[in-house]
């Protein structure tokens, strides 16, 4: 059997046990520590941001982002339906209400029209947006970011799979008031597990790093007025992320590659399409992801299965979770459409153009 070829497998660069050396060697192991700093100014300068937080995770940067932004119980919050549960959990946590926005076929993110139709109508005004950028493509963040303005509510962009994307030259999290990144094991990028929250606000980020601390007040002893968490990253895996963000260029043109790979052996074949890219951006293609017409894709993910690769259904739509049964979401038919139709196909960096061959080789064997 072959080696089992995943979805998006971790790659390391040249640097990453050099550095975890070099902590090891300071004993910064914690607390905190020089790479913590040197990883955030490494996000602020590749992605143009005036502010980093490095986290534990990018749900923990969210939930923070939402504490920051005085976003608490009853509050409406809007966010995207078709996009993974980390996007949604810190609007519970806050106990505040998740109103889901559908997609549109154009970038299967938020729906910009369906958006401004919902703040045009609805009784009561929200006070933040959620914003996913799927499997690394861009939103129409531009005209999402000034409706959000235009209606008065913050935006903060779930960039946790989009490290890298670009609408109009400009990095994906640096449109709205804040934005995450995530470095979970199975992103473009990877720290093991952590987060980054962003923000051009000084002030907001500071809040945040004071609730993700404990709360601590300036004394000598543990004073205490407000509750917070214990959410920031470690020294070692900080390491780990300033030597993944040397190759950072390097993994997005891998993925698109990968991406174009699928697209020359899978052209032409009937009842495929792949995710869009909208015009002026320039996704990271974090996840490959295409469409089927004509076939049950339970299929395909069984016959790539049986060459040891992993495929997986395109996310469940959050207003179809029975979490969710009581939610109030604004839909238009398209994220419960992607749903029944598309997988993602295997993305993995350290995957070859023989790889692809073989995945596609094998659809093609299903659909005849
Ligand atoms: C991975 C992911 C998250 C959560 O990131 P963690 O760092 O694992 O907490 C949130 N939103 C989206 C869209 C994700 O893909």
């Amino acid at each position: 059997m072959n080696k089992k070829i995943f979805l998006s497998a971790p790659e390391m660069g040249n640097n990453e046990l050099k550095y975890i050396q070099k902590v090891f060697q300071s004993n910064y192991i914690a607390p905190l520590g020089e790479y913590v700093d040197k990883f955030e100014e490494s996000v602020k300068n590749y992605t143009g941001t005036k502010n980093a937080l490095a986290v534990s995770s990018a749900t923990s940067a969210l939930h923070l982002a939402l504490r920051v932004l005085g976003i608490k119980d009853g509050d409406d919050v809007l966010a995207s339906t078709f996009t993974f549960i980390g996007s949604i959990s810190a609007i519970l946590y806050q106990n505040a209400n998740p109103i889901f926005i559908d997609s549109d076929f154009k970038s299967w993110n938020i729906s910009p029209k369906l958006l401004n139709k919902y703040l045009l109508t609805c009784d009561k005004k929200p006070k933040a947006l959620i914003l996913t950028h799927i499997y690394g493509m861009c939103a129409d963040i531009q005209k999402i970011a000034d409706i959000c303005k235009m209606h008065g509510i913050y935006l903060i962009e779930d960039s946790a799979e989009s490290l890298g994307a670009t609408y109009n030259s400009k990095h994906t999290g640096t449109f709205g008031d804040m934005g995450v990144f995530s470095f979970n094991g199975n992103k473009i990028l990877t720290t093991s597990g952590g987060g980054m929250l962003i923000s051009d606000n000084k002030e907001w980020i500071q809040k945040a790093k004071f609730y993700a601390t404990q709360a601590r007040e300036d004394e000598i002893y543990y004073e205490h007025i407000e509750y917070g968490y214990n959410y920031r990253m470690s020294n070692v895996l900080a390491a780990i992320g300033v030597a993944q963000m040397e190759v950072i260029d390097k993994r997005v043109a891998k993925k698109r590659e990968i991406f174009n790979w699928y697209r020359e052996f899978l052209d032409g074949v009937d009842g495929i399409t792949f995710m869009p890219e909208l015009k002026n951006s320039i996704g990271n293609r974090w996840l490959s992801a295409i469409l089927f017409e004509n076939i049950d894709y339970k299929k395909i993910i069984k016959a790539l299965e049986s060459k040891n690769v992993e495929a997986r259904p395109l996310f469940k739509p959050m207003h179809l979770q029975p979490l969710f049964k009581d939610a109030k979401s604004y839909l238009n038919g398209v994220s419960e459409e992607l749903f029944k139709k598309g997988l993602c196909l295997a993305s993995s960096t350290t995957m070859t153009k023989d790889d692809v061959e073989m995945i596609c080789s094998t659809i093609k064997q299903e659909l005849i």
